[in-house]
């Protein structure tokens, strides 16, 4: 992990939040690649869920709901964590993964295994971020910063369904920003206070609920493997029934080997009607679907939930690696072409040439408006080329004393490393073919 913090810090995809003031923990802020990686993630995803299907629909929900919202799904009542604290080094940690932590003394060890570690009982602790709507501290009403997208769905389940000329089976996929008063984060991106979520709920006729959950795992894990998450980092793991959430008579967690072990990348459950018949109670309105004929029933969910954050953990883990070319080492991110930040970068290979980079700059114009694409002129080829390498751009477009010549380029491949010459009059259409291609990781199995 340590390997793709440093890489991310480096070059600009991640930076721990508020560094000047001492930094604030488990908060993160997205650089440039950054962004643009997360939003491609976002993308793809959209893309499969909406653009490439006729049965979803996309919603945008705020963030600060009507606090009875979460009355009445259950997250003021339940949604916490159980916390103990030790009363001598005075960490907090949570009792469900002690295995997992460190005590606060020196021999580190877990917590409770030290002489003087002297834990309390469990205590139960929220895990909503609370606030307050109005002007004034005392009178304002107090509010919850959502802790996930998925209420925001099920409340408008009546204005979607009337709307979007669709009879269950049919879902809402939004994508959105999540809080958590996490009390125990840590491990990079993986758990942070603030984080983005994309959320599909699956609204289907009460017998077709497990057929349509089985579908959706399988769905979604072919989403992980068709963008590149290598089949031997990830599985799925089906929730035992003392796992289970209240609300769920089926949950299984797609898991990847991340560095700190198999852990959750994404979740899906089946939420049956729990959602819409305790909206439906705590509101007075009616969220159920009406036939044709009159008869109406409670749609049951199939609910796939992944953070992007997450999955741009995952994503990022899964493509790094290090190689020795040529007697130097390399450090390539091996990114789908779809997920990279820039697609292709335009280098002249002799920068102080004006005949090349201005060849190049034309270049870069010409696929600018179409593709994610950067222009460097600076420095040697070499270190151009791995520092591209380093933020997984696919394809590096060379402009050398030859196309002055016959009007040619070199590609070269990241993953390869494989040179082609091409006419500069294609090139834009020879790169938008070789990124619709699909890929998979060139990545060993083991690694
Ligand atoms: P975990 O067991 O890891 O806390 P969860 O089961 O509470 O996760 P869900 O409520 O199912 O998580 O949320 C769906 C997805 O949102 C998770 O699979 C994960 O990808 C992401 N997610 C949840 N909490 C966080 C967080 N604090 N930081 C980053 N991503 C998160």
């Amino acid at each position: 992990m340590d390997k793709i913090v440093s890489l991310c810090k480096r070059r600009g995809f991640v930076f721990p939040s508020s560094e000047i003031y001492g930094g604030l923990g488990s908060s993160y802020d997205y650089g440039h690649y950054g962004v643009l990686l997360k939003d491609n993630i976002k993308q793809r995803w959209m893309s499969a869920m909406v653009q490439e299907r006729d049965d979803i629909v996309a919603l945008d929900s705020s963030i600060i709901l009507h606090p009875q919202v979460w009355q009445a799904s259950g997250h003021v009542g339940g949604f916490t964590d159980p916390l103990v604290d030790c009363r001598f080094c005075k960490k907090r940690f949570r009792a469900d993964h002690l295995e997992d932590a460190q005590c606060g003394q020196r021999p580190s060890k877990r917590p409770g295994e030290n002489d003087t570690c002297d834990l309390t009982e469990a205590r139960h602790f929220n895990l909503m971020f609370e606030t307050r709507v109005g002007p004034m501290e005392e009178t304002g009403v107090p509010v919850y910063l959502r802790p996930e997208t998925a209420q925001g769905i099920f409340i408008n389940f009546k204005n979607v369904a009337g709307i979007a000329r669709r009879k269950p089976p049919f879902g809402i996929a939004q994508v959105g920003k999540s809080f958590r008063n996490e009390i125990t984060p840590g491990n990079f991106i993986f758990r942070t206070l603030e984080f983005e979520q994309m959320e599909m709920e699956f609204f289907v006729p009460p017998g077709e609920a497990d057929e349509w959950y089985r579908y959706w795992v399988d769905e979604r894990y072919a989403w992980h493997r068709r963008y590149g998450i290598r089949e031997s980092h990830l599985r799925i793991r089906p929730h035992d029934s003392d796992e289970l959430s209240h609300y769920s008579s089926a949950t299984s967690d797609i898991e990847y080997l991340f560095p700190i072990g198999w852990s959750e990348l994404e979740g899906v459950a089946n939420r049956g009607d729990f959602d819409l018949t305790a909206h439906t109670s705590a509101s007075g309105t009616k969220l159920e679907w009406v036939e044709q004929d009159g008869s109406r029933y409670t749609p049951h969910v199939i609910e796939p939930a992944l953070g992007v954050n997450r999955s741009m953990l995952a994503f990022l883990v899964d493509a790094y690696d290090e190689e020795v070319v040529a007697d130097r080492d390399r450090t390539v991110l091996r990114l789908h072409p779809q997920l990279a930040p820039v697609k292709a970068a335009v280098l002249p290979l002799i920068g102080k040439s004006e005949d090349m980079t201005g060849r190049a700059r034309k270049l870069y114009e010409e696929l600018r408006p179409v593709i994610s694409v950067e222009y460097d002129d600076g420095g040697q080829i070499g270190r151009r080329y791995r520092r591209q390498d380093e933020i997984g751009t696919p394809y590096a477009l060379t402009i050398d004393e030859q196309t002055l010549e016959d009007d040619t380029i070199t590609i070269r491949e990241r993953d390869s490393l494989a040179q082609e010459r091409i006419s500069i009059a294609r090139a834009r259409e020879h790169l938008l073919d070789r990124l619709a291609e699909p890929w998979s990781s060139p990545k060993d199995d083991a690694a």
